[in-house]
């Protein structure tokens, strides 16, 4: 029997970019046991240890930023700045949690009789499961944590982008990481992705990806209560005050609403506007969206690629029907490559499709509102919960604005989501657990309370 075969096909030019075999249950079996096997050794690692192996694989990674962040914009059809940024997060990563072996700090608590303290204990094989569109960036927002903790990985990258995760693998050997500790499969998420959720000796997935798939995950996930992180879609909405810098505001717009095409999980695809600044944002977001430069990802001067897949943009497609409100629309080349033009929608009704689904797409919609009470209702009416942003000239409303929004991460005047020093993650169908920041790491050990009986009767 033929073995089968994962083709990696660039976006911009629907070329074949690589070909390698596509792994399946009985690979992904073959590295949890590698990782099993490397377990002991990684965890007897001196903290010190292992904080100077992250630091020498930070520093790996950024000796070969400029190969990989080729690699990614190849892959993933980005623009070569995004990927040359997304790599320097990607070092960032392993240096921040490189630091985190020697602070993993217990507690002690006082308790009768004796004495109490607590340990994070590792959790053992992790299997970690990554989308497509920041293929290396999420990696590293979970391997970094897991290996920190003191856990193997068993990673397994999204089917259409796993070049670079591949050559991660490599690059890790090569720094130093011991055998077996980050191991990198690539294969579907129907067979290789289920057969790690399923797998009896992994004790945890880390998942980022749909919120279907999630959803599917934690379900199968449940039958061996293996611990689960979720970081999934989002609807997310950037609100903007009639006291606001409107021309700011309208600036910054376009990056958050199709940088990476829109393929971004914190895309502020719903730009709610107070009614009274609708068309004064309207006219200023024109010439930024009509300005865009959207083409070839490797071109300097690119703002924004292509789509990752026929398929996708044609999904995409669908939210734009030929009577669809379009009231700005910028350009996108011809001829091969999946490209779409950036789109923005008004007027919309509550109830468009366009208005309720994540798109994944650089098409976003304007909704006007009247004052902050609807502003929030507006904000909140959406089963998601991943980022927000709030832009005026009134503090006091901006951190009304900020507490209000059910969402993980929102930020003021600005409309960033994700630094490798803060919190990263949903409420409500966003997921749950967190990245980045300190709180990552709790997501990647277990509390083991000791108590020692120092007295003859103890608690
Ligand atoms: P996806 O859910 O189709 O795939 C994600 C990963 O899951 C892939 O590696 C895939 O192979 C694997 N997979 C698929 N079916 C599986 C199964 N049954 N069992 C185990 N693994 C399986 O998502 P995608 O299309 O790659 O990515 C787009 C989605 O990811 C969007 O919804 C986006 O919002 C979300 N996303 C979320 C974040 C975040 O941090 N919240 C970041 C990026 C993307």
């Amino acid at each position: 029997m033929d073995e089968p075969m994962l083709t990696v096909v660039e976006p911009a030019t629907e070329t074949t970019l690589a070909e390698l075999p596509s792994a399946g249950p009985r690979e992904i079996d073959a590295a949890v046991a590698r990782a099993r096997a490397a377990l002991p050794a990684w965890r007897a690692v001196a903290p010190a240890d292992r904080g100077r192996l992250l630091r020498r694989l930070a520093d790996a990674v950024a000796d070969h930023a400029d190969e990989l962040a080729t690699l990614e914009a190849r892959n993933a059809g980005k623009p070569l700045g995004d990927a040359r940024g997304e790599l320097a997060m990607v070092s960032e990563t392993f240096a921040y949690y490189a630091a985190a072996p020697e602070r993993a700090l217990g507690d002690t608590i006082p308790v009768a009789g004796g004495a109490a303290m607590t340990f994070h204990e590792p959790l053992g094989v992790v299997g970690l499961i990554t989308p497509w569109n920041f293929p290396l960036a999420i990696a590293s927002w979970k391997l970094a944590p897991a290996l920190a903790a003191g856990n193997t990985v068993v990673l397994k990258p999204a089917e259409l982008t796993p070049l670079t995760a591949l050559r991660l693998e490599r690059i890790a050997l090569d720094a130093g990481l011991p055998d077996g500790v980050l191991n990198v499969v690539a294969g579907p998420g129907a067979t290789a992705g289920a057969r790690l959720v399923e797998h009896p000796e992994v004790a945890k997935i880390g998942f980022t990806g749909s919120t279907a798939t999630g959803r599917a995950v934690a379900a199968a996930a449940a039958a061996t209560v293996k611990r689960v992180t979720l970081e999934l879609g989002g609807k997310s909405p950037n609100v903007i005050f009639a006291d606001a810098d409107i021309a700011a505001a309208a600036a910054a717009a376009p990056a958050a609403m199709f940088g990476n095409a829109g393929q971004d999980c914190c895309a502020r695809s719903r730009i709610l506007v107070q009614r009274a600044a609708v068309d004064e944002f309207l006219a200023e977001l024109a010439p930024h969206v009509e300005g865009l430069r959207v083409g070839d990802p490797l071109d300097p001067a690119t703002e924004m690629g292509p789509l990752i897949s026929s398929a996708h943009r044609a999904k995409v497609a669908s939210y734009v029907p030929d009577d669809a409100p379009v009231a700005i629309r910028g350009s996108a080349p011809d001829g091969p490559g999946y490209w779409f033009a950036p789109t923005v929608l008004s007027p919309v009704a509550a109830g468009d499709r366009a208005v309720r689904e994540e798109i994944f797409g650089p098409v976003a919609v304007v909704i006007p509102f009247a004052d902050e009470d609807e502003a929030v209702r507006l904000a909140n009416d959406t089963s998601y919960g991943l980022s927000g942003s709030i832009w005026t000239r009134d503090g006091a409303r901006a951190l009304r604005m900020a507490r209000a929004i059910d969402s993980g991460v929102v930020s003021v005047n600005s409309n960033t989501s994700v630094r490798v020093s803060t919190p990263f993650g949903g409420f409500k169908q966003s997921g749950y657990g967190r990245e980045l920041g300190p709180h990552a790491l709790a997501h990647y050990s277990d509390v083991k309370a000791v108590y020692i009986r120092t007295e003859d009767s103890d608690g």
